[in-house]
């Protein structure tokens, strides 16, 4: 069986984000996915409450701000520290029994990882739907997972609930967090997807300018 699943996405718990559990479960079934990793800043709150409401798989996840940049971690029940180096994250993440992913890792403003990325990681995301430039973003990204032979992984690192499902990655697995786990650590997994369009990044601060959202960090 396949999962597609979009393994980066933001919810309101996250402060910059404005994806309300209603539309991230409305959006991610207009696109076919069954399974949504979210990947909020430093908390699992979110992902945690919503796991139980839904029929839709929710991985819970936390992007973490390490000192060297930011790290998704996959199936984890509690937030990881903050401002600990990548390596020391990593550890953590997988003492927390999760999977660490160099998200983004060569996209600017994003505070990406770069050169910190290293074998320790569980998979690269190859593909993040919001990152710029995309292209060089993608190729640099795809690079590095080949240098290290590391799975890759996509996700769109959505903001904005339209956004949701661009990128998303294909698992070969049951439709279950373990088995899913399982499938990305030995490589069943694929990336797809393509760059958020402008017109849905133009939309989205729109509404932060509505919603006085202006000035937070967007991620
Ligand atoms: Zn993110
Ligand atoms: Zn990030």
């Amino acid at each position: 069986m396949q999962v597609k699943a979009d393994l980066h996405v933001h919810t309101i718990y996250s402060r910059d984000s404005l994806i309300t559990a209603k539309d991230l479960v409305f959006y991610a079934k207009k696109r076919g996915l069954t399974a949504v990793a979210i990947t909020d800043h430093n908390t699992v709150e979110g992902a945690l409450k919503l796991a139980k409401e839904t029929d839709l798989l929710i991985i819970p996840g936390v992007e973490v701000s390490s000192r060297n940049g930011h790290i998704i971690a996959l199936n984890v029940q509690e937030p990881m520290p903050k401002g600990l180096s990548a390596e020391e994250t990593v550890d953590r993440i997988h003492s927390a029994g999760g999977l660490a992913v160099a998200c983004h890792p060569f996209a600017l403003f994003k505070g990406s990882l770069g050169k910190h990325v290293s074998d320790t990681f569980d998979a690269v995301e190859t593909i993040n739907a919001s990152a710029a430039p995309f292209k060089r973003s993608v190729r640099k990204a795809e690079e590095i997972a080949a240098e290290l032979k590391l799975p890759r992984v996509a996700g769109t690192d959505a903001h904005y609930a339209p956004a949701i499902g661009y990128a998303y990655t294909l698992v070969d697995a049951q439709l279950d967090v373990d088995a899913v786990m399982k499938a990305i650590v030995a490589g069943r997994c694929q990336p797809f997807g393509a760059s958020v369009p402008l017109r849905l990044k133009l939309e989205m601060y729109y509404h932060y300018f509505k919603e006085k959202k202006v000035g937070s960090k967007s991620n």
